[in-house]
């Protein structure tokens, strides 16, 4: 590591730049903490990968994923944000009140008074081989992304909750047809989404069907085989494309050890707070939220990270 006197020394550091970590810099930029939100890999976070967002308010009309994400960095940088593309890659908190250190791409150390983990969560996978074989070749988590890939085709994508419900009517738009496949004998989603769904003609929802194998060839995906889980009957659907949209895990993996977490692998904060266990690191959006999920949820535990942040330090300062 590089001398500590020649490193990079910050008020508040933001890592992820999803709607929590852009809400909490809106807030640490007023508060004049100076912060610098790390992007992650994917800049703006999973509603990038999204169409339209009819429920963050202040939107009558709605706004894509990508608009509402491009509006929340331009009002953090109006402040004095400043936002980095890059991805923290090690930290090495102090459990005392000391100064925290991260570092970024393997590399840079950057230390920080307090740091904000906005990092929030990623699709997850059904854990077939075939499903790993084929990602990238006619298997994808993300609709929204690679749809445009399977115009005319015909699809597969499983799931029942608002993700599958929400990306299988996006796939209905482009493809000639959408299998839906459900493992139990209801969906997960709302009503409102199920409603949408049932209303699509060329949506099939199979009920207590799994997938056992994608199947296909050098050119990727041409099949997928299915069994209904009560019947015992297989089959193979002739589909060109696999969309698997099952739920997320949070993205934790650089805190195993070192902030409480549960079983699930989301990050503890106290009651009524982002503090995690560690003084001066918050934690905020769906990295430490299994229950709501939304992007306004996570605008607002930013909201509240950046404003404890704030806190913290005045108590730093005043030798509290
Ligand atoms: P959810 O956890 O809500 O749903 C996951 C779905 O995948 C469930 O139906 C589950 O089945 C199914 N599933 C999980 N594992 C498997 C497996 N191995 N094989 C087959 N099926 C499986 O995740 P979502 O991503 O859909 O939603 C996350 C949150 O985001 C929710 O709170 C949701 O309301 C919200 N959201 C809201 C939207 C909106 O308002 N526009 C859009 C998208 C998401 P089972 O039901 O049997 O457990």
């Amino acid at each position: 590591m590089t001398n500590i006197d020649e490193l990079e020394h910050v008020k508040c550091l933001i890592i992820g730049s999803g709607p929590a970590g852009y809400t909490a810099a809106i807030y640490a930029a007023r508060a004049d903490l100076k912060p610098v939100v790390y992007t992650g890999i994917v800049p703006g976070g999973q509603l990038t990968q999204t169409t339209e967002v009819d429920n963050f308010p202040g939107y009558p009309q709605g706004v894509t994923g990508p608009v509402l994400m491009e509006d929340l960095k331009a009002q953090a940088e109006r402040f004095g944000t400043e936002v980095r593309f890059g991805y923290a890659t090690k930290v090495a908190f102090s459990q005392d009140k000391g100064t925290h250190k991260v570092q970024i791409d393997g590399s840079k150390w950057i230390l920080a008074e307090t740091v904000i983990i906005a990092t929030g969560a990623t699709a997850k996978w059904l854990g077939l081989p075939s499903e790993e074989k084929y990602n990238g070749f006619g298997v994808s988590a993300c609709a929204v992304c690679d749809g445009f890939f399977f115009k005319g085709q015909d699809v597969a994508i499983v799931g029942a909750g608002d993700t599958a419900a929400e990306e299988a009517t996006y796939l209905a738009k482009l493809c000639r047809k959408v299998y839906m496949l459900v493992r139990r004998d209801e969906f997960r989603a709302s009503k409102a989404m199920v409603h949408r769904v049932m209303n699509t003609a060329n949506i099939e929802v199979l009920y207590n069907t799994e997938t056992q194998e994608i199947v296909g060839n050098e050119q990727g995906v041409n099949g997928v085989r299915v069994i209904n889980n009560r019947t015992k009957e297989e089959k193979v659907l002739d589909v060109t494309g696999f969309f698997v949209a099952i739920g997320h895990k949070p993205n934790t993996e650089l805190f195993q050890g070192i902030l409480e977490m549960d079983e699930t692998g989301y990050l503890i904060t106290k009651a009524d707070s982002t503090a995690t266990n560690i003084p001066g690191i918050f934690a905020c959006g769906d990295v430490q939220d299994h229950v709501y999920r939304q992007a306004i949820t996570a605008a607002g535990t930013g909201c509240m990270a950046a404003l404890e942040a704030e806190r913290y330090l005045a108590a730093k300062e005043s030798g509290e």
